[in-house]
């Protein structure tokens, strides 16, 4: 089962949920990995999902070290640039790691729907 992880930063959320309800069908057969407040949302949707810690006390960096492992397939972040983050360190950590290992990362709606309409149809999205 493909894994999937997923970060929205807090002006971001609203979008991330429309975002997995567009693609709900496919990401019933996806396993999914959130940081803490972005997997409450998703989860209040009906999706199952593993959270990790919320961003800030290092959820980013959790989804990081997953990425540098080999356990997470594709990362979507939907990075809101016009918000600070205390953890900026961590984001910029985590964008290293991703092309660091060539991990396919999302940081906007558009460039994530792309990436989930090229999996579909592949065995990525199947049950197993
Ligand atoms: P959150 O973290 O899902 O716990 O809000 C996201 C982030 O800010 O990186």
């Amino acid at each position: 089962m493909i894994k999937i992880a997923l970060i929205a930063h807090d002006g971001k959320k609203p979008e991330m949920v429309s975002f997995v309800n567009s693609f709900k069908k496919h990401l019933k057969h996806a396993e999914l990995y959130a940081t803490g407040t972005t997997g409450s949302f998703i989860q209040k949707e009906g999706f199952e999902v593993n959270l990790l810690m919320s961003g800030p006390r290092g959820g980013d960096a959790q989804i990081a070290a997953m990425a540098a492992t080999g356990e997470v397939d594709v990362i979507i972040f939907f990075r809101d640039p016009l918000d600070k983050h205390p953890h900026e360190p961590d984001v910029q950590m985590l964008l290293r790691i991703c092309d660091v290992h060539n991990i396919p990362l999302a940081t906007n709606p558009a460039t994530g729907s792309l990436i989930l309409k090229g999996l579909v149809g592949s065995k990525a999205f199947s049950e197993g």
